[in-house]
């Protein structure tokens, strides 16, 4: 039976045909599958009985279970395990932040991509998560502030969880338009981050689609060699390319870039990694986002101190480049991306 989970009223529409509906059905069906929560045809009461046995006899409405689910003691962030049909489990979090709810979504169950301070990358990729896989994810959060009751809901979506959004690119793009729609979460392409380890290509085509989200590039070192240590990407797309590619297309959407850099003691938190950083991104429509590792036990890699943080810190805004260090959210609950996921799967 074909899942129409994912689809637009257009395609639903399509979908339909076979069953002469006027056309309003089909937007109808995607509001109690997008808003409104239904799992099954038995959910949409506005539908006559009839209608709703014979769709139920030929599609489904693809919906993941909750496998697994951590609240952070500070109860800012829950982070949860969603599994889909076929047993593919992925990570979602949720992230209550003071200018509203935000969560992160992944793209591809695992991720072959290989950065070395990531726990997403350890187990390989498993496969691309679909448009419907990708958009469950945002569905069953929204849901969840729904029934608590407190009129709250999903505000801002990063494209940051396991995967490399840009190597499942239609996918991506199609959960991104369907978030915009007024009949899904009607989000503003503004509150929609992607975030890249910087696929060249795709990174120059995003800034074609006329779908002004924001970029994020995950940089995490200012010079060729070390970024290919840490990121094995940077050898097929080197550093330069990466930094021309994002600054296009700052250029042409008008949004400001920001470059993500973990800070790992002793390898990228040293003053001439501070000076480098500075000469890259002199003069861009730019910022810097300092994450502090969340030291992943596979990896061997630690958390500069307090002290050393600020250092970095300081000396980029003294080098007129906007900065920001991420608050730390949900250390106690393994947010780094995957490590949720790897319990499972290492059983
Ligand atoms: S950081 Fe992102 S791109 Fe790199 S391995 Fe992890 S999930 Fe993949």
């Amino acid at each position: 039976m074909k899942d129409i989970f994912g689809l637009t009223v257009e395609e639903l529409q399509e979908a339909l045909q076979p069953f002469s509906l006027p056309k309003y059905r089909a937007r109808q069906i995607a509001e109690w599958m997008y808003q409104r929560g239904a799992t099954g045809f038995a959910d949409m009461t506005n539908l006559s009985k009839k209608l709703r046995e014979e769709l139920s006899g030929a599609f489904v409405i693809g919906r993941p279970k909750c496998k697994d689910r951590l609240d952070s003691s500070d109860g800012h962030t829950t982070k949860f395990l969603l599994e889909f049909t076929d047993g593919t489990a992925v990570e979602t979090v949720l992230m209550r932040q003071p200018y509203g709810n935000s969560i992160c979504v992944s793209t591809q169950a695992g991720c072959n991509m290989g950065c070395a301070f990531c726990a997403s990358t350890l187990h390989g990729m498993a496969r691309n998560l679909t448009t419907g896989e990708i958009l469950s994810q945002a569905i069953v959060i929204s849901d969840m502030l729904r029934a608590e009751g407190q009129g709250e809901s999903v505000d801002t979506v990063v494209i940051m969880g396991s995967g490399e959004p840009l190597m499942n690119y239609e996918n991506v793009l199609g959960f991104v338009r369907l978030l915009h729609e007024d009949y899904v979460l009607g989000l503003s392409y503004r509150s929609i981050t992607l975030s890249t380890s910087g696929i060249v290509p795709q990174m120059y085509k995003l800034a074609e689609e006329g779908i002004p989200i924001s970029l994020s590039v995950s940089l995490h070192a200012p010079e060729q060699e070390l970024r290919s240590t840490l990121m094995p990407i940077n050898r097929k797309y080197p550093l330069v390319d990466v930094v021309r590619a994002a600054r296009h297309y700052a250029e042409v959407t008008k949004r400001r870039v920001t470059y993500e850099y973990i800070l790992i003691d002793r390898v990228n938190d040293g003053e001439e990694q501070a000076r480098e950083l500075v000469s890259l991104l002199r003069g861009q429509l730019a910022s810097v986002n300092l994450i502090p590792i969340n030291p992943v036990a596979e990896r061997h890699l630690l958390r500069p101190s307090a002290a050393r943080i600020d250092w970095f810190e300081h000396y980029l805004t003294a080098h007129h480049i906007n900065v920001t260090v991420r608050r730390e959210m949900g250390t106690d609950i393994q947010a780094a991306c995957g490590q949720l996921r790897n319990k499972h799967l290492d059983g």
